[in-house]
């Protein structure tokens, strides 16, 4: 069985394209033309020397003494926070702002929860000198002010949205909404492994670099290519996708995916899509959505905005029902908690997102021998005010 998508964008049950037929022109050139362009000579050329010179990769991968000896295991860290821009949405916009060029587009539209693929995409336009339109719910532009701030000084055009609960699904409808109305001379970069085929295949093979490094830097390290575990948070599932992608045909290494649980996955006030959803269609694929018995999408709360979202992309939820993947969750005080420890033990202060997936380590019983992989998705510069909240509550 594969757990990548088939041609029409299928990850089992999940993927496909959804969408209005204003739309479908649009999509339809997309779906036709990605492979060719990504996998010719001189794009992998382009994207390689621009993930090494402008983001910084190869991201090191961490041996974490403290965590090691804590968890009683080995812990190594992929350090995606050390990328330009502090997170791994940039390998992503680095990718799709080439194939926009190649596609002759000149104006980019993109859709930002805690404002990471806001920055990552305003930064790739200014480099290409490209207009940059990002939509972002007005919630978020008030808790994510740094990053809103960092857009514009890009010179972007950020839009809040003011609809549903003002976070990223809300922003994602109107980035939506704006490509229908500007089809041909627009490319909407999506930011995670969600959306109409072929993003979720397109955004998964562009951030499977991290997978891809993470295999030469542990042969390197410990003599064997495969972990026992590879752990990361999931939103949409980007960070996640890259970081499973080169094991997931490799099944001892077991995958642990990790969802907002939020207040609790009891209370009505989570993200833990896994957990609480059913098969349905949002922004344009079949996967797994938090909605009402009715059919009503449910709004989602996660205190970290990167995880703020009622979906999750389709290949995420072929490996929950295929149990491919294991699904945990972990609440704000878990991630918070986590966050903390990290900072105090490593002095590496995580994204409010990456700490869910460190939550996890509490949650699984290790051996004494087994090779964990954290994905640090990101940086915590952007989460400073709500640590010192936290931290402050409880000195
Ligand atoms: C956006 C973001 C996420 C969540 O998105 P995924 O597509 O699930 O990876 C996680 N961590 C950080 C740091 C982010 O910026």
């Amino acid at each position: 069985m594969s757990y990548q998508s088939n041609s029409k964008g299928y990850y089992g049950d999940f993927g496909g394209a959804y969408i209005p037929e204003m739309m479908y022109q649009n999509i339809h050139h997309l779906q036709n033309c990605y492979l060719d362009i990504m996998e010719s000579d001189e794009f992998k050329k382009e994207f390689k020397l621009l993930l090494q010179d402008y983001a910084g990769r190869p991201s090191p991968l961490y041996y974490s003494d403290r965590l090691s000896e804590h968890y009683n295991t080995h812990v190594y860290l992929k350090r995606e926070d050390l990328n330009h821009t502090g997170s791994h949405k940039i390998n992503n916009t680095i990718g799709q702002i080439l194939l926009a060029k190649r596609l002759g587009k000149t104006r980019i539209i993109a859709e930002t929860g805690a404002g990471q693929h806001g920055v990552a995409t305003a930064t790739v336009c200014a480099r290409a000198g490209l207009e940059c339109i990002v939509y972002m719910g007005a919630l978020d532009v008030d808790r994510q002010s740094p990053n809103v701030e960092k857009m514009k000084m890009l010179g972007a055009e950020v839009r809040p949205v003011h609809s549903g609960n003002k976070t990223l699904k809300d922003a994602t409808n109107e980035a939506i909404r704006d490509w229908i109305n500007n089809p041909v001379d627009t490319h909407y970069i999506i930011g995670s492994v969600v959306g109409p085929h072929p993003y979720p295949d397109m955004v998964a093979r562009f951030q499977s670099v991290i997978s891809e490094e993470m295999r030469v830097q542990l042969k390197e390290k410990t003599g064997r290519e495969t972990p026992d575990y590879v752990i990361a948070c999931v939103g949409g599932g980007s960070n996640a996708a890259g970081a499973f992608y080169h094991f997931l045909d490799n099944p001892d290494v077991k995958l642990v995916a990790v969802e907002a649980a939020g207040k609790g996955i009891e209370t009505g006030e989570s993200a833990a899509t896994t957990q609480l959803g059913r098969p349905g269609i949002l922004h344009g694929s079949r996967s797994l959505l938090m909605q009402t018995p009715d059919g009503q999408v449910i709004e989602p709360y996660s205190i970290s905005a990167g995880l703020d979202y009622p979906g999750i992309g389709p290949m995420h939820a072929n490996l929950f029902t295929s149990k491919r993947a294991v699904f945990l969750s972990a609440t704000d005080d878990e991630a918070l908690k986590a966050a903390l420890y990290l900072s105090q033990k490593e002095g590496i202060i995580p994204a409010l997102e990456s700490a869910h997936a460190l939550a996890a380590l509490e949650m699984i019983d290790f051996k004494p021998d087994d090779i964990v992989v954290v994905n640090i998705s990101g940086r915590g510069d952007k989460d400073m005010e709500t640590y010192l909240n936290y931290y402050q509550s409880v000195r």
